[in-house]
């Protein structure tokens, strides 16, 4: 009668390392490529952005994008290029009409007002932290936590007022 051996014959563990090995050697290539094509749609996303005039939609973004990049893109994976862009701090989501814009300070901390036109559509961002003080103040007074960043306020931009 022959013992089982208690571990793996040579051979085999020495094939399973190989195999670890090669699988290992592999894997930062492949990770390099996706994460290559990852970073291609929020920097087609961003630069779509950044030539806008008005927020934008995911699908005002995704056909553009979609041109861009001469590939079809599912809207989840736009959704995630604008919550990374948001993350970073380049761009904003306004709270209404769930649209878009590239942040005009882009990279810095800051508390923004936007000044939304209902007549052109056009977004005026201000970088004015006096407002976001005043307003920390009076949640502190109520033990609220305020977690939103962007003030809006919706009129008639100077433009529209001018033509009018
Ligand atoms: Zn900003
Ligand atoms: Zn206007």
């Amino acid at each position: 009668m022959t013992k089982k051996p208690a571990t793996l014959p040579k051979s085999s563990a020495r094939a399973a390392a190989t195999a670890k090995k090669s699988a290992r050697t592999f894997s930062p290539l492949g990770s390099a490529v996706v994460a290559e094509k990852l970073r291609e749609v929020p920097e087609a996303v961003y630069a779509r952005l950044n030539q806008a005039a008005a927020p934008l939609t995911a699908y005002d973004l995704i056909d553009s994008v979609q041109k861009k990049l001469n590939r079809r893109l599912h809207p989840p994976t736009i959704y995630r290029a604008l919550s990374q862009l948001v993350e970073r701090g380049l761009i904003h989501r306004l709270e209404s009409g769930s649209s878009y814009i590239a942040c005009a300070s882009p990279g810095e901390p800051h508390h923004s007002i936007l000044f939304l036109c209902n007549q052109c559509g056009s977004a005026d961002e201000a970088v004015d932290n006096r407002v976001h003080a005043l307003l920390q103040e009076d949640a502190k007074r109520r033990g609220f936590a305020a977690e939103s960043e962007v003030i809006e306020v919706r009129g008639r931009c100077a433009k529209c007022r001018k033509t009018n």
